[in-house]
């Protein structure tokens, strides 16, 4: 072929991509422009697998977990001034106060990451912040579309709790029982070795929550059931929760959490 010829459908094959491109980008523009953004909740007891369930929700939608105890954490370890305020209360298995927590998420849901939607994790925890964020939502014409709460007996919360281990960077969690990391071995006695406690991923170390203990999560779980719950109340009058059995597998889990999502289930 002459290379007039070789240029020519160079030229053209380039053409293509940048139309595929250009169609690509109105497409996203579209969506970004008219359609409303996908809120969702996970709710539940600590422990109760909204750490664990969300990011497979993240794998299937591209939506970001937004937990609010993940960047109150983050705070935390960097000594920022929110950190600083949240410490003592966090420390003792208490709630940080409604300020705090409305004004970490008003920013959040504004980063470009949320445009298409975004996955609310532990937020929000009280009435007051319920109705903050139903208020920031209609600003825009927005509001929360779906809700997976979790039920899981109490008594199976603690054995959870204190089997966990986390990674720092991105979350996730594990369980020395129920779900351990492929690292983990474990002494003569049957506990885990600390130095083989490793992210799957990452191979980073995993660590363990300093409120993961059996007596802060005594004041959790009693926040949980006064302050918290009473919101499905106030959900569910928009006929927008689901309940999950967070008691059974986590695969099992899994699946309902996928059920649950598909438009076929939206149906009321
Ligand atoms: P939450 O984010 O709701 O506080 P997590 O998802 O972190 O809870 O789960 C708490 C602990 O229980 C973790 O160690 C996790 O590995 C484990 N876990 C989560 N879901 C299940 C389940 N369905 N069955 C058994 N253990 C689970
Ligand atoms: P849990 O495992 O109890 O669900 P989280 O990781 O969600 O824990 O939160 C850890 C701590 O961060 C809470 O005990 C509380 O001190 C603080 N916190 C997180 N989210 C909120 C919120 N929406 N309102 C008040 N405090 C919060």
């Amino acid at each position: 072929m002459a290379a007039a010829a070789l240029a020519m459908s160079y030229k053209q094959e380039q053409r293509e991509h940048y139309d595929t491109k250009a169609e690509l980008k109105r497409l996203k523009d579209k969506y970004d422009y008219f359609w409303p953004r996908k809120i969702m909740m996970l709710f539940g007891a600590p422990g109760a697998g909204k750490g664990t369930q969300g990011p497979n929700i993240t794998k299937t939608l591209g939506l970001p977990q937004l937990s609010t105890g993940d960047m109150l954490r983050e705070a935390v370890s960097h000594g920022t001034p929110l950190g600083i305020k949240a410490q003592e209360a966090m420390a003792s298995g208490s709630l940080v106060t409604d300020d705090l927590v409305i004004g970490i998420i008003s920013d959040r849901i504004q980063e470009p990451d949320c445009g298409a939607g975004f996955i609310l994790d532990g937020f929000p925890r009280t009435i007051a912040q319920a109705e903050a964020l139903d208020e920031l939502l209609i600003q825009t014409g927005e509001r929360v579309n779906l809700i997976l709460a979790f039920e899981v007996p109490e008594d199976v919360l603690e054995e959870r709790i204190c089997g966990r281990w986390m990674h720092k960077g991105s979350g996730r969690s594990y369980h020395v029982k129920f779900n351990p990391p492929k690292a983990m071995k474990l002494d003569a006695k049957q506990v885990p070795i600390t130095g083989t406690m490793n992210d799957d991923e990452t191979g980073e170390a995993l660590y363990q929550r300093a409120d993961d203990t059996k007596s802060a999560l005594v004041k959790r779980l009693s926040d949980y059931n006064n302050l918290t719950t009473p919101l499905l109340d106030h959900y569910d009058k928009a006929h927008i929760v689901k309940r999950i059995n967070g008691g059974l597998p986590i695969k099992q889990v899994t699946s309902q959490v996928m059920l649950a999502m598909s438009k076929k289930h939206m149906k009321h």
